[in-house]
């Protein structure tokens, strides 16, 4: 491979910038009207009547959209589209694929950048900079590197040997069949491209977004619309999750699952595709990015400003809506002691509000249920003997769904919100004796079932090697001295084993080798005349 493509640079979005007044400007063009939301099967636009409110979290009495939902005739429809697509999707060749998803790069890195952050802010209430850094970078970077990514697998994977009156040649295929991306809420990024990473490689998608965010998710179709995706290649269902799973597991020509969400939805979706096998054409490949347990752990000669801001933003930023959200942490006393008032008192300065207001760091959480989820957490925090809430702890829901940037501090490194996903801005912390660094790792280690960020604080590079041995396999994603979030595609590839999921490093080759199916070819140049071999001669 030669040459590779940069980071999209993040805008910075200050006071007085062209890009935040462009942004405000976008923002109240989206609030003053209702759009209708169709699915979008074979290119065409589907109206079903059947419909759902889409709102904005932190004003959840604001309707951006009405979103017509796809009945079981339309995701039939668009299972059966998306195989008829493949045929002429392959003959385009890779460097037809990828010119159609360079050019989504392009506009949404131009045109169409505030549109799809104005949409993610409003529907999936996120600040100006968590917009940025998902809806546009990230998701301009995961065009961008996997089309280098699949350019590269044709040179890469060519036999070693061919031999004399030989050739010996890989065909890099796609899968045959196409694949269902269903797509979680949290990350505009995560749902354009799940159902992109298989198209780039030749395979057709049915793409079932999030009902949290059919409004930017939408914005990204028109726009992949715009850059000449062809009708067929990428299939829009808003509906049930369950339902457009069995009517994709109904088809045999269902080659694959790319999901991103909980762990207990993954679990049920890989054991449906388990009895559907018998109707399938193919072993289906399943790839899924789940829940985390995300932690920091301090050591005693940490840098403890550092640990301060890594907390602070690590656990709080998009309200802990994260995937790689700081949930736990493991602080020594001494460090503790010298950190917590700091920490809470820089913790009562954050504003929290109406993502259009660029004053605030947090907004809501995503909707009733999660409210209702994670001040459950809180609540029955605040009644154990073994839990004090330090900071935070109040919630109001009337308008939006808001609940404060909290923490809880616990004597039980086994209590739920020290084990538990909360995916809110609810950080647990376990304070240990300054002696126990080498217990607590192994505490760290067995506490949940995921695996997928943590962090290690540490000055001394022993200690520091001590934790990345120790906490070999309880994350996917390892940082010293850093937050557990904020990965970029190409410098940290992403994703988790153990609960947290399959591992295949969204945005890079591990992830984009799911969707091929390779085929060897022999070309004989001097080809056998004599079926005869010399062993059976007369002595
Ligand atoms: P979710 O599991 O509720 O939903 C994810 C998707 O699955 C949605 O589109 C939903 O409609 C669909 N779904 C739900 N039930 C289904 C069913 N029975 N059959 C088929 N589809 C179904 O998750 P969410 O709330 O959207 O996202 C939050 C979760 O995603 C958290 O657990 C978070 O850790 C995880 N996440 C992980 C990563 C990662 O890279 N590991 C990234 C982002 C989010």
């Amino acid at each position: 491979m030669t040459g590779h493509p940069s980071n999209e640079p993040i805008l910075g979005y200050a006071p007085g910038s062209p890009e935040r007044n462009e942004l405000q400007v976008e923002m109240d063009r989206q609030m003053g009207e209702v759009i209708e939301i169709p699915c979008i099967i074979n290119g065409e636009e589907i109206y079903t009547g059947t419909t759902t409110a889409q709102v904005i979290p932190h004003d959840h009495g604001h309707v951006l959209a009405n979103v017509h939902l796809a009945g079981r005739g339309e995701m039939e429809a668009a299972c059966a589209a998306a195989v008829t697509a493949q045929a002429a999707w392959i003959d385009l060749g890779l460097d037809g694929r990828c010119a159609v998803f360079e050019r989504c790069a392009n506009l949404l890195a131009g045109d169409w950048r505030m549109r799809v952050n104005a949409a993610t802010m409003l529907n999936q209430s996120k600040t100006a900079l968590q917009a940025e850094i998902d809806a546009a970078c990230e998701l301009i970077d995961f065009w961008h590197f996997n089309c280098h990514y699949a350019r590269g697998f044709h040179d890469d994977f060519q036999p070693l040997i061919s031999p004399s009156g030989v050739q010996n040649s890989t065909e890099i295929r796609p899968l045959e069949g196409f694949v269902l991306a269903i797509t979680p809420f949290n990350f505009t990024s995560i749902a354009g491209n799940l159902p992109s990473a298989p198209a780039i490689v030749g395979c057709t998608s049915v793409w079932k977004p999030s009902r949290n965010s059919y409004h930017s998710n939408y914005m990204l179709m028109r726009l992949m619309m715009e850059a000449g995706l062809p009708a067929g290649v990428i299939n829009f269902l808003p509906g049930s999750g369950a339902e457009i799973t069995e009517a994709a597991l109904a088809n045999p020509d269902f080659a694959g699952l790319h999901f991103t969400g909980s762990t207990a939805t993954f679990q049920g979706l890989w054991q449906e595709i388990g009895m559907a096998l018998p109707n399938l054409r193919s072993y289906p490949r399943i790839v899924g990015e789940t829940g985390g347990k995300d932690f920091v752990v301090a050591h005693p000669d940490c840098d403890r400003q550092g640990l301060l801001v890594a907390l602070l933003r690590g656990s709080f930023e998009y309200q802990g809506q994260k995937c790689s959200a700081a949930s736990r942490a493991y602080v020594p006393r001494s460090v503790w002691g010298a950190i917590s008032d700091d920490l809470c008192s820089e913790i009562s300065k954050i504003g929290m509000g109406d993502a259009r207001d660029f004053s605030n760091f947090m907004t809501a959480v995503i909707d009733q249920r999660a409210f209702d989820k994670i001040t459950g957490y809180i609540e029955r925090a605040q009644e154990r003997d073994c839990c004090e809430v330090i900071v935070g702890g109040s919630s109001d829901d009337s308008t939006g769904w808001f609940i404060e940037p909290t923490i809880i501090v616990t004597t039980n490194f086994t209590s739920e919100s020290m084990t538990e996903e909360i995916f809110g801005p609810v950080l647990t912390v376990y304070v240990y004796e300054d002696d126990d660094f080498e217990e607590v790792l192994g505490l760290c280690d067995e506490a949940s079932p995921y695996a997928l960020t943590g962090s290690i604080f540490a000055t001394d590079e022993a200690n520091v090697q001590r934790a990345f041995e120790a906490l070999r396999f309880t994350a996917g994603n390892f940082y010293i001295n850093d937050k557990p979030t904020g990965a970029v595609v190409a410098q940290q590839p992403f994703g988790g084993a153990r609960a947290s999921g399959t591992n295949d490093k969204a945005g890079g080759p591990l992830n984009l080798l799911r969707w091929i199916s390779p085929r060897s070819v022999k070309r004989t140049l001097d080809i056998p005349q004599d079926w005869s071999y010399p062993f059976m001669g007369d002595n």
